[in-house]
């Protein structure tokens, strides 16, 4: 730890003493004593205050680019020092395994964060959200959506069982958005939150103010935010219920983002016989969610709903595959499953089984006699894994609302298909779900009749399940949250996760200013004389609005039979007169589209050596009107945005391209998308240039 039994808190840009001795912190193998959580007279005003006055605005100084560079830097920085969390983290409960999805899990998603924001973000303070829209006949006025970054704070509240990853992965999308945050580990594993990051703070990287750290309670921390402030919480519904219900939140719209326990299904499909592939994946799937992490986690499959002309062999198989899991200290590698996080938890745990038990009969479990291997099973919080079966799951209440949050599942059998998706509702909203099938069209009506009742659906068979990420990963690509039950809630997803920390504007006006307010050309705005051809000038020199427009070009017949003969598209609306007429859109020859796009090209295109590095692809093609044999065509290429890749010598060059005839009717619209390099970098290449 840190040399000392108290954890600190980190506010206003130092480390704090709380001033009472605080909560003992256990270790979930032994019952040793690890630390003591406090936050008694911290100011929680003033750390809000002090996120707003100095966090703030030192992150929004820096570009979407900038920020994922400190994301990057973080995340090798902890990965370097991660052997010292991996100590930690046994302490928990947790495996080596269970350490990785914690540990690796969190260092990755900051990763994976980084090169979102630089390959999906703009290296700017602005995000534009989608085309301009056209609200006005002469195009004077128009409609542009961007997002800011909130001004205020984002408050993350995280649960017990993911002390690293949970407090990652709220952490990258909020400063890649610019946003500071306090964090609020849950407080019976905050010594490994806090060591990690006690580690962010060591590293120098992150501008001041923009990570605070509260272990312990958050005192009147909600009477001080504002409209500008974020809450994300994971943790028990209960708990959300009531925290999102603060006299102060409600009154001031405060955004409250809620990852909340979930009874996730998993569905074996009425194909997936025993002895298939399907049932054998659907077995190791349910065994390796009901024991990783000793069952502590949210997506972990709490029901099994599964055809109830196998739930026998079912039973009998996953009672044989739960027999062999070896329970024991998780620092030792011959252990499966480590222990709960606390004594407590195994006790409620324990409660949650019983009240299973009044509509299901237990099948397999070991609830007093079973080995521990290497530990003493009296000081730590070991708990066997519970196996039940409901007879009647369309019935019963609780197996559909009780989560055992620890290795304890409940087979749900049906009949009917439609069962077995009334019975996935019946959940009432969870985070995952997950259909073992090898028959697409059972895949396909699951997934119409259960997908809005879940946040993900993962449709495993026989193959892609050598690739899956299994049920219960939530991926920083992909959404994780869930609807009712799960919180209402909705956290990575890519970029969307960053978005959650902005706030979406809707901008209207001119063109020319909503081009200077977004740094993007919005088409309306100022044309400028690029002075020379804009593809000999630099990265730097470039300016948004420098246009050309190219002269003209006559498209004849034999163009486009000499097109069709080079590329082998022989499309008959291109070729063959009497058919063509007959295509009730073109009424006779046309040109190619994949024509005038390279015919374009040789319009706008400066040939010489010089700063245009490469063409690497067009957005938003769009072909708005056939070309006839004896059409003339010119282009205007203009440029939309600049990029700059940072430390690479080069930027990314959008150009808004269009494609007029002689009526000037536009005839293809799309973006260009170049590499552009910056004089230095050309400069290097060619001496001076
Ligand atoms: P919890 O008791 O609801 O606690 C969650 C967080 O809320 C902890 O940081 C806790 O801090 C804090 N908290 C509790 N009461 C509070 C209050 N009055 N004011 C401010 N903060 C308060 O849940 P848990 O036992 O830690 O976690 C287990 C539950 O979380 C399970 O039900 C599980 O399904 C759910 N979970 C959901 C997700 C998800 O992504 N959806 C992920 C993991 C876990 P203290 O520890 O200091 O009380």
């Amino acid at each position: 730890m840190n040399g000392e039994m108290n954890l600190g808190c980190y506010a206003e840009g130092k480390w704090v003493r709380a001033s009472d001795a605080g909560v003992l912190l256990r270790s979930a193998v032994n019952g040793e004593p690890i630390a003591a959580a406090s936050s008694a007279g911290i100011d929680f005003g003033g750390m809000v205050e002090y996120a707003r006055r100095v966090g703030g605005p030192k992150l929004r100084a820096m570009t979407f680019h900038e920020r994922a560079a400190m994301l990057k830097a973080l995340a090798e920085y902890l990965n370097e020092r991660k052997q010292d969390f991996y100590s930690l983290s046994t302490q928990t409960g947790a495996t080596k395994k269970d350490s990785w999805i914690d540990i690796d899990g969190g260092i990755s998603t900051l990763f994976v964060y980084s090169s979102k924001g630089r390959r999906e973000l703009p290296d700017d303070h602005v995000l534009v959200d989608g085309p301009p829209e056209a609200i006005s006949r002469g195009g004077t006025f128009t409609g542009q959506h961007v997002y800011l970054p909130l001004r205020g704070v984002a408050v993350h509240i995280n649960a017990f069982n993911f002390p690293c990853w949970g407090m990652l992965e709220k952490i990258a999308p909020t400063l890649l958005a610019g946003v500071p945050a306090i964090v609020k580990p849950a407080t019976s594993t905050a010594y490994l939150a806090e060591l990690v990051f006690r580690r962010m703070i060591d590293s120098g990287l992150l501008p001041e103010g923009a990570m605070q750290l509260i272990c312990g309670g958050i005192g009147d921390l909600f009477d001080h935010l504002d409209c500008q402030a974020v809450i994300a919480f994971t943790g028990s519904k209960s708990t959300a219920d009531s925290l999102r219900q603060h006299r102060n939140l409600v009154a001031r719209s405060v955004r409250f983002s809620a990852e909340t326990d979930s009874l996730n299904c998993s569905i074996l499909g009425p194909d997936a016989a025993p002895g298939s592939p399907e049932f054998d994946l659907y077995c190791t799937e349910i065994v390796n969610e009901m024991t990783s992490k000793a069952g502590q986690k949210c997506t972990a499959i709490r029901r099994i709903i599964a055809p109830a002309k196998w739930s026998g062999a079912l039973t009998a198989e996953l009672a044989k595959r739960l027999g062999a899991i070896r329970i024991g200290h998780p620092a030792r590698e011959d252990v499966d499953m480590g222990a709960l996080v606390s004594l407590d938890q195994r006790e409620e745990v324990q409660g949650r089984v019983r009240e299973l038990e009044r509509e299901s009969r237990v099948v397999y479990g070991r609830p007093e006699d079973f080995e521990v291997t290497g530990a003493d099973a009296r000081q730590g919080a070991f708990f066997a894994p519970v196996l039940l079966h409901c007879a009647n799951p369309m019935k019963a209440r609780a197996p559909h609302i009780v989560e055992a949050f620890g290795p304890v599942a409940t087979v749900l059998p049906y009949d009917l298909l439609e069962d077995a998706a009334a019975l996935a509702r019946m959940g009432e909203g969870s985070l995952t779900a997950s259909i073992f099938t090898h028959d697409d069209k059972v895949a396909r009506t699951l997934v119409l009749e259960c997908g809005p009742f879940h946040g993900r659906i993962v449709l495993i068979n026989r193959d892609c399940a050598k690739e899956s990420t299994g049920h219960g990963s939530p991926l920083p690509h992909l959404v994780h949250g869930g609807p009712g039950r799960a919180g209402g809630g909705e956290e990575l997803g890519g970029i969307r996760a960053v978005k959650h920390y902005m706030q979406r504007t809707a901008l209207q006006g001119s063109p020319e200013t909503l081009t200077a307010a977004t740094r993007r050309w919005i088409r309306g705005a100022k044309q400028l004389d690029p002075g020379a051809h804009p593809f000999r000038k630099t990265f730097g020199e470039l300016r948004i609005g420098d246009t050309i427009k190219t002269g003209e070009r006559v498209v004849t017949l034999e163009d486009i039979g000499k097109f069709a003969d080079l590329t082998g598209d022989r499309f008959y609306a291109h070729t063959d007169p009497d058919a063509a007429a007959r295509n009730p859109f073109f009424k006779g020859q046309v040109a190619h589209g994949y024509f005038i796009v390279a015919a374009a090209a040789g319009l706008f295109v400066d040939a010489p050596f010089g700063p245009v590095l490469a063409n690497y692809g067009l957005d938003e093609l769009r072909f708005a009107k056939p070309v006839n044999p004896g059409d003339r065509l010119r282009v205007r290429l203009t440029c939309k945005q600049k990029t700059l890749r940072a430390g690479t010598g080069y930027g990314e060059v959008r150009w808004d391209t269009e494609v007029t005839n002689q009526n000037g009717e536009t005839i293809a619209a799309y973006d260009v998308l170049t590499m552009v390099a910056t004089r230095e970098l050309l400069n290097e290449i060619v001496g001076v240039y």
